[in-house]
This record gives C-alpha cells, sequence and structure tokens, in this order.
C-alpha cells in the first residue's frame, strides 16, 4: 500500500477548488489526472516580466510589466474593430487593445481613474504604443500576483497557460515534506536540491537555463526516477538470485546427438553462449540471462541447447513466442531437433480451444509434453506444468518484466530463465531494460552469409521493380513485399498490401501470396507454409513477418513506403533476407519527397548491415520515447528523465542501486524506508511487493 504521505500528490485534479469536470478532462489529455501527473509536467520556456520601463521608455517587440492608470474606454467603432482602453503615467499615453471584447467585463477589469499593473507584449500602432490583451491586469496591492518570471507549459486546446499556472501553484502548495532518499554526499557534488525544492524550482524556472533538461532541478527529478527504475530491477534480479532454482548439468550426450543432425557446426560465438549458460543452470541459483544477437545470427538453436539440459534433467521446458507465426515456425524448426534429442514437444496458442486445449494441458500438466512452445497463452491461469525448469522467452521487448515474473512463478522451483532479442538495444537503454539480467552476445554470425544489397529507389518506380523482380523469379527466387500497415481511422476497402497483392497478381498470377494481421491462423499457416515450399515465390506481408520468419530460400526483400518505418523495423526486415548462400538484395521504396530524418535513415540502411550502429542511430534520430515504440516495447515510460539528456546518470543509478540493496536487501533502514517511498512516488508498487514476498 502506498503511504499515506503521498495521497496528496495522488489525489484527483478534479478535488482542486475551480477545476470542473470539462478542465479536468483537458489536464487529463495533458498530463493526467491526478496532482502528481500534472508535477511532473514541465514547463519548456520562462517569459522574463522583470522589464518595467515607464511608458516612454517602451520598446515595441518587448514584453513589459508597468503600471498605469486608466484614462477612458472607446467602443469598437465598428465590427471587426477593437475596443481600446486608453491609459496613461507620467511619460505618456498608450492603449490596451481587445478585440471581441465584452464592455462590462473590461469596465470592471479596467475602471476609469484607477491604476493597474498590466503585462504583455508591446506593439507600436499609428505612432501608439499599445498591448493586445495583455497577458496580466492586476490592481497594485495584488501585484504578488503577477510573476516576473514566468514558466510556459505545453498545452492542449481547452487549457491557457494562465489555467495551467495557477493550478500547477495549488498543486506545488499541496507537496508533502518527503523525507531525502538520495545520498547526502551524491546531492552535495552534484549541487542537487531536495525533492521538494527542485520541483519547485523546476515550475518556477527564472532564467531559460532553468527550464533546460540539464538543470540541477531537472537532473535530480530524473535521476529520482532512474534511481526507482534501477531498484525495480536489482529487486528482482535479487529475488530471481534468492529464489532457489535447481543445479542442471549440461546434457553433453543429447546434445552431441542433437548436434549430429545439423547441417552446419555452432559457431564461436554460439559455443560461448552455450557455455554461459551452461554455467548459470549448473549452478544452484535461478538463470536470469539475456541472449542478444542480430537476426539470422542463430540463437534459437542455443536456446533448444538449453532446453535440452533441462528436459535431460527431468524438467519441462516453454518457449514463449510473441506471434502465432513465430510460434509456428519454431515449433516447425523444434521439432525434428526434439525427436532428434529424443523429447516430446508441443504448442499452445490462443487458437487452442476446448477439447483439444484441455488434452494439451492435461500432457503438459502429467509431463509427457517436455517441451511446450507458445504465445501469451502460456501464461493463463489453467495452464499448469508438471516441473517447467527453463522459461526461453523470444523477442522480450513485446513482454514486461512483470509478466517474464507471471510465467517464472509456474514453476515448483524458480525456473531458470534465458531471454533472447535480435533487437540490438542501445547500452544506455539495455540499462532500463534488461539491467536486471546478465547478458550473452552473438556478434559473428554464421559463415557464408553474404551481405544483401541495399538500394533505394523511386516508389513510383514499379516498373523497373516488377522487371526485376520476374527475372529474379525466373531463376527460382523468392521474395518479401512489405508494404506499412493501414493507420488507425484511415477507413479503407483495401488495405496497402491488400491493394498490392491484387496488383501484383496480375503480373504473376498464383506465384503471389498475401499474410496480413487480420488473417485467421490456418489461412495463414497456408500462406507461409506455400511460400517455403516455394509454391509461392512473392509473399506481400505487413509486418507480421517482422519478427523472426526464417525462410532461407528468400532472397529479395521490398518494402514499400520505406520512409514510414524505422530503422530498427528496418533492419529486422531486411534480416529475413540474406540468410541463404544466394546473394540478397533489399529494394526500398521510398517517396519522392522525403524528410531530411527520412533521408537519414535510409541512407544509413544503404550504409550499415550492423545492428548495433543501426540502433544507436534510430536512438539518435527518434529519441529514446520513440525507439521500438515504447508501449509495444515493453521498455519502461519514463515520466521525468529523458535517456538522451540524462543517459549519463544511468550508470550511477545502476551502481547505487545496487549499493544500496547489498548494504539494505529489504529497504528496512530509514534511507531504505524512504526509498520506499521513492518507489511509490514513480508506481513501482510491484517492486515494493517483492520486497515483501522476497
Ligand atoms: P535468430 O538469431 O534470428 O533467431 P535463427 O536461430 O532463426 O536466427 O537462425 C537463422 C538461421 O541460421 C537458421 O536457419 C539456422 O538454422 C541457421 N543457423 C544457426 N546457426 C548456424 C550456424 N552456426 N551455421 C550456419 N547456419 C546456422
Ligand atoms: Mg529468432
Amino acid at each position: 500500500m502506498r503511504p499515506s504521505i503521498l495521497n496528496p500528490l495522488f489525489a484527483e485534479l478534479a478535488e482542486l477548488k475551480g477545476i470542473g469536470p470539462r478542465l479536468n478532462e483537458h489536464f487529463e489529455r495533458l498530463s493526467g489526472k491526478r496532482n502528481i501527473d500534472l508535477l511532473w509536467h514541465f514547463p519548456t520556456a520562462v517569459v522574463d516580466r522583470s522589464w518595467q520601463p515607464k511608458i516612454s521608455g517602451l520598446e515595441a517587440g518587448r514584453i513589459a510589466t508597468l503600471k498605469v492608470t486608466i484614462d477612458k474606454h472607446v467602443k469598437s467603432p465598428r465590427k471587426g474593430l477593437p475596443y481600446r482602453v486608453f491609459c496613461s503615467d507620467q511619460t505618456g499615453k498608450m492603449a490596451l487593445v481587445f478585440f471581441h471584447a465584452q464592455e462590462k467585463y473590461l469596465k470592471g477589469q479596467l475602471p476609469v481613474g484607477e491604476e493597474r499593473l498590466v503585462s504583455g507584449k508591446v506593439e507600436v500602432y499609428q505612432k501608439t504604443f499599445q498591448m493586445i490583451h495583455p497577458d496580466y491586469i492586476v490592481k497594485p496591492e495584488e501585484a504578488d500576483q503577477l510573476p516576473t518570471n514566468e514558466a510556459i507549459y505545453p498545452l492542449t486546446y481547452g487549457l491557457t497557460q494562465r489555467v495551467v499556472l495557477k493550478t500547477v501553484r495549488e498543486v506545488l502548495k499541496a507537496i508533502p515534506d518527503l523525507p531525502e532518499w538520495q545520498d547526502g554526499p551524491l546531492l552535495s557534488r552534484h549541487m542537487w536540491p531536495s525533492w521538494e525544492q527542485a520541483l519547485f524550482e523546476a515550475h518556477t524556472p527564472v532564467t531559460p537555463v532553468d527550464v533546460d533538461l540539464g538543470s540541477p532541478a531537472r537532473r535530480r527529478l530524473a535521476y529520482d526516477e532512474l534511481l526507482a527504475n534501477q531498484l525495480t530491477l536489482n529487486l528482482v534480479r535479487l529475488a530471481n538470485l534468492k529464489s532457489k532454482g535447481r543445479a542442471i548439468k549440461p546434457a553433453l550426450e543429447q546434445r552431441d546427438k542433437v548436434l549430429k543432425t545439423l547441417d552446419y557446426s555452432l559457431t564461436k560465438d554460439q559455443w560461448k553462449v552455450l557455455s554461459e549458460i551452461d554455467r548459470d543452470m549448473a549452478s544452484g541459483a535461478a538463470m536470469l540471462r539475456l541472449m542478444q544477437g542480430d537476426v539470422g545470427s542463430g540463437k534459437t538453436i542455443v536456446a533448444f541447447l538449453a532446453m535440452v539440459n533441462a528436459c535431460a534433467a527431468g524438467a519441462q521446458a516453454a518457449l514463449l513466442a510473441p506471434t502465432e507465426i513465430l510460434c509456428r515456425q519454431h515449433y516447425a524448426t523444434l521439432k525434428d531437433l526434439a525427436a532428434a534429442a529424443g523429447l516430446t514437444i508441443g504448442i499452445l496458442t490462443g487458437r487452442d480451444k476446448g477439447k483439444a486445449r484441455a488434452e494439451k494441458l492435461e500432457k503438459l500438466h502429467s509431463g509427457e509434453t517436455q517441451i511446450l512452445v507458445g504465445t501469451h497463452a502460456l501464461f493463463q491461469e489453467d495452464v499448469g506444468y508438471h516441473d517447467l525448469g527453463l522459461v526461453v522467452v523470444d523477442e522480450q521487448h513485446r513482454f514486461g518484466v512483470f509478466q517474464r515474473l507471471a510465467l517464472a512463478r509456474k514453476g515448483k522451483t524458480h525456473p531458470d530463465m534465458l531471454v533472447m532479442t535480435a533487437t540490438p538495444i542501445p547500452r544506455t537503454l539495455a540499462l532500463t531494460v534488461y539491467g536486471d539480467m546478465d547478458v550473452s552476445r552473438i556478434e559473428e554470425k554464421p559463415p557464408g552469409r553474404k551481405p544483401v544489397t541495399t538500394r533505394v529507389i523511386q516508389g513510383d518506380k514499379l516498373g523497373e521493380v516488377k522487371r526485376a523482380l520476374a527475372l529474379a523469379l525466373q531463376k527460382g527466387e523468392r521474395a518479401y513485399w512489405v508494404c506499412p500497415l493501414v493507420e488507425e481511422g484511415e477507413v479503407l476497402k483495401l488495405t496497402a498490401a491488400e491493394m498490392r497483392y491484387q496488383h501484383l497478381k496480375k503480373d504473376f498470377g498464383d506465384r503471389v501470396g498475401l499474410v496480413h494481421g487480420r488473417m485467421k491462423g490456418p489461412e495463414k499457416d497456408a500462406v507461409m507454409e506455400a511460400f517455403i515450399k516455394g509454391d509461392i515465390q512473392i509473399l506481400v506481408a505487413t509486418t507480421v513477418i517482422e519478427v523472426g520468419i526464417d525462410v532461407r530460400q528468400a532472397t529479395i526483400m521490398i518494402i514499400e513506403n520505406a520512409e514510414r518505418f524505422g530503422l530498427a523495423q528496418l533492419h529486422q526486415l531486411r534480416g529475413r533476407v540474406g540468410r541463404g548462400v544466394r546473394p540478397s538484395y533489399c529494394l526500398l521504396l521510398a517517396a519522392r519527397k522525403l524528410s531530411r530524418t527520412a533521408r537519414r535513415r535510409l541512407s544509413i540502411m544503404r550504409e550499415s548491415e550492423d545492428g548495433f550502429l543501426i540502433a544507436e542511430e534510430d536512438l539518435r534520430l527518434r529519441g529514446a520515447g520513440e525507439f521500438l515504440g515504447v508501449r509495444q516495447s515493453g521498455l519502461p515510460e519514463f515520466r521525468v528523465a529523458d535517456l538522451e539528456a540524462h543517459g549519463d546518470l544511468l550508470q550511477i543509478a545502476r551502481d547505487d542501486a545496487r549499493l544500496i540493496l547489498e548494504k539494505d536487501p529489504k529497504l528496512e533502514t530509514p534511507r531504505g524506508q524512504s526509498l520506499r517511498t521513492l518507489l511509490y512516488l514513480f508506481e513501482r508498487d510491484a517492486a515494493v511487493n517483492y520486497l515483501r514476498s522476497g
């Protein structure tokens, strides 16, 4: 349970005076509906209202704040012309100008004969200084309502700066006095303010430096969030270490049998990773290892040999994959390998229903099925294992840390966990997602891989592309033709892929097939199978093929509207070809007119096949938030930290988190207690629960 001291922060904005349902809706859209959400919504600029000239000293274009006496109101002479209020000081006259004015309201705001402080941008019109719709009009005795330096917030429709500013002020008043959770020396080394002070400073900037992501206040707040993130990951890791796994020895005999059936031998890197896995599995603690390797680097066989270890020791192994297609493919590849190792293998996906499903579950429960391949269906409540010893997760970025844990709980003892990813996540990001794991990398690709020749072609030169394709098909080659997903909200009768399919059919007839996300499972399987067999030579697809499909005979990848894809995605797609011995091509069809970023992306693709380099570039071009698309990626969404601006703090946070938990693994000391508050502040409640149960 979240400590009550945080309640004011998690209270809803709607409870504040003046926030009715309408405003509340706008705030919810802007930042969220709770006070804390608004506190994490920072100003991005600051307006300096400290310039207080007399009227004679005004300059057009500047923001001025000055005291004036109201002389007279002049109504709009006709529609379209403004209402004007003339005023003066000892040095001259000026006008306050209002369009669509309400006379009664303005008379109340600016009564003739009285003094007012006004603040706004000064302009000159017909040789007179004027201020159109002053930002502020206050009575001299209420001068304190007028900020000298005003924070400017990103807005959404229905909200004005003033309303946001006023609400932020209200919320700032409700900030509780929280015990410091950061280390004193760290704070003084960086000259960071306390949490409360940092929030206050971030929301009351004085100079542009204060709204910079690099300001001490913003860095402190970012560090808080990064530390919460790293503590969470480390708590998960510790729980994992503590949970006694079992010692599983490498199954050398069965391994040999499997290796003999392969038409290749493992690369040095594959052996290296396998020996790291062997070591983890043989130790008493549960394994939590990430196997990172570019597309086509051969992760599957390594994972399979780990499964052989588990099964030989009498346990079961589960392989979790993100899509149905990928599951089927894994199942198809592993079936033969399992047979060679003398193991039974099954598959469980969302497609299994009723009696067939019940039978599968029964076999799993009794231990008859030793290896199970599946989608999310593997987590389901009623899926019980006989003795789950190893969980392999493919393409982990689609699964979050806690989902992974849900599966881990299915074991009698904590199962070993091996996560595979082809996504070359840049180092900075890797720490935020995988900070809790040991990492193995397969860097070298299996031998004999030919580089993929990549060309960027104008999308309207379809004729040329088709001619080249026709030639290739004559030689028996196979091609993917990828079309972007139709954007949500666009109502088209046919999607881009369907239209392309129809179009290509005219030229290529039965040799063209189509797969897309909305097709029924068996339909998809049939098309994939035909493509693998070669009955279909051109496979038109949406990005369903992106993840992990392995058809060695495919040598051509055509990507339409390539400018709409991110770099990481393009790289993944291109990785579908260049798997066999024949030379491969990737044709990126792009619009004539391209944004600078799009052009840069395509030229990186042309120049490089290095997944890591591409990922780093992608991160640079897109920013961390968008990298991979945060939502589906399982990457944590940071509210305060910006990985580009604050990435340097991540390493510190990681070391800090480790040190903290080494000294105080259950966060019981006074500082530990404050750190718990920090975890709740950033809504890592699940991590705190972990403390309790672990
Ligand atoms: P990924 O790492 O992308 O999952 P896969 O495991 O699907 O890659 O392997 C890609 C292809 O490479 C598969 O067809 C696999 O049989 C083959 N392969 C794996 N290891 C080797 C190797 N050492 N030598 C040659 N081919 C290999
Ligand atoms: Mg794979």
